[in-house]
């Protein structure tokens, strides 16, 4: 689990150059192993060994400006509910805006570190220019070229000085999120499980915005269940829930062991639930998808579940070994199948394999086929080994692991997972040098 960033800031100030500049190294990498490119406005960065999760609040507003103006407000109240820092982009070349110091009027009540990030100064001419950020009332400021890469090594040196520490929770209890789009019948569910209706969600203002645990014993497990979906607000805004809901999901999915992704068939596995689920894979948590609302697909015939699953699993490629079942809350089809496939995926995370057995299964299945030459040099794997975190990561080590190509780190993922059970898990491979 890592803290949380969000950049707020008008549109055009340059929010997504500046986070995609952050997440760029890591993403690339996972881009180029799927072969697909994603919209993100959520990713992951580290700096000086720090990591932390990095929101760009204003890829969750869609319209024009003066939509943004009403919805700046309640961007930037929930980016200070939610995140741990707070990091307030303004744009040199325009100067300060009204909304720019409607913007600095809600962050100066804020006790969260905010940083005064003043982009676009690409020259020294600039940087004169930047003084009159003063105004805001905010202090100290930091001057970037978000396009070039300037001065975003001081602004991080300061950001991540400021975060607290946050390691892997070691909770008691295992922790299942139940995350998805609203609508896709998270609260409906999570009742339907405790069977009482604590959770009823209405448009009451004042509804509680906090994920609730609830502690749920079933099949002699014991186990927390979160809930993200008991945060409606009283807004009827549909851009403020989703961008709600995904802030809700990031933390959820940050505390838990296993997401249990909602979403409604009607509707499909669309970018949205991809995000969720991109996230989820991302933070190395388990995974189990509910397709839900299953009593609403009519004429169902032998292959329609054959068919939903194979269009799942293409948008989830390359980790397509997740289990997807198809439940209705309504007729409370499946639903404790659900939690059983849960408790499966938590246990496959915390599976840990003998040194010496999976050496005995791997070696022979890597001598029958091992790493191609490269550049004319042969690689040996001589040993391998899971390593003791909190999630499966495998190393193997060999003379020259810098010539192992994903290709065969995918292959030997297979392999493990052919072998083993690690449905709804995302495992690493590394090579180590021997
Ligand atoms: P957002 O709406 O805040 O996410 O802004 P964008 O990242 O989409 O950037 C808006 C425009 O500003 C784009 O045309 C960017 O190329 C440009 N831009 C972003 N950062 C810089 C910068 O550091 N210098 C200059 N000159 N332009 C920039
Ligand atoms: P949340 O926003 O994800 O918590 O979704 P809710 O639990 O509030 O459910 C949204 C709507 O979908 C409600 O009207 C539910 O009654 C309905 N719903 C939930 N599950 C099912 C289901 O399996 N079948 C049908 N037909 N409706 C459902």
């Amino acid at each position: 689990m890592s803290a949380i960033v969000a950049i707020v800031g008008r549109p055009n100030v340059g929010k997504s150059t500046f986070f995609n500049r952050l997440i760029q190294r890591r993403e690339a990498i996972v881009d180029a192993v799927s072969g697909v490119t994603r919209d993100r406005h959520y990713g992951k960065s580290d700096w000086n060994g720090k990591e932390f999760s990095i929101i760009d609040t204003g890829g969750y507003v869609v319209g024009s400006d003066d939509v943004f103006e009403k919805e700046i407000d309640k961007q930037v109240e929930l980016a200070i509910a939610e995140a741990d820092a707070i990091i307030f982009m303004v744009d040199v070349e325009t100067g300060v805006t009204g909304m720019d110091e409607d913007v600095a009027k809600l962050l100066r009540k804020v006790k969260k570190p905010v940083f005064l990030a003043i982009n676009k100064v690409d020259n020294a001419k600039r940087a004169e220019d930047a003084v009159e950020f003063y105004s805001l009332g905010l202090g100290e400021y930091y001057t970037l070229s978000s396009i070039n890469g300037g001065g975003t090594g001081d602004l991080l040196d300061a950001l991540v000085k400021e975060l607290p520490d946050v390691v892997e929770e070691k909770s008691e209890l295992p922790r299942f999120a139940v995350v998805g789009r609203p609508n896709a019948g998270k609260s409906s569910f999570i009742n339907a499980l405790i069977g009482e209706e604590r959770y009823i969600v209405t448009d009451i203002a004042g509804t509680t915005r906090d994920s609730i645990d609830t502690k749920y014993n079933r099949f002699g497990f014991e186990f927390n269940l979160v809930d993200t979906a008991g945060i409606r607000r009283k807004s009827k805004v549909k851009e403020d829930l989703e961008f709600y809901s995904v802030m809700r999901s990031v933390r959820a999915i940050e505390h838990c062991d296993v997401c249990i992704l909602l979403l409604d068939a009607t509707r499909g596995f669309d970018g949205q639930v991809e995000n969720i689920f991109w996230l989820a894979q991302r933070n190395h948590k388990g995974i189990v998808i509910l397709v839900n609302k299953w009593d609403l697909v009519e004429d169902k015939e032998t292959n329609t579940i054959k068919h939903y699953t194979q269009k799942i699993k293409k948008a989830i490629e390359p980790f397509t070994d997740v289990p997807i079942l198809f439940i209705s809350v309504l007729t409370k089809q499946r639903i404790f199948k659900a939690i059983e496939t849960a408790v499966e995926v938590y246990n496959n995370r915390n599976k840990k394999i003998i040194t010496r057995k999976f050496n005995e299964t791997m070696l022979p299945i890597i001598e029958n086929y091992p790493p191609p030459a490269y550049k004319g040099k042969f690689v040996k794997i001589k040993f391998c080994t899971q390593l003791p975190t909190p999630y499966p990561q495998f190393a193997f080590f060999c003379n020259l692991p810098q010539y192992v190509r994903e290709p065969y780190k995918r292959y030997l993922e297979n392999k493990i997972r052919e072998e083993y059970d690690f449905s709804g898990v995302p495992i690493t491979v590394f090579m180590r040098k021997k």
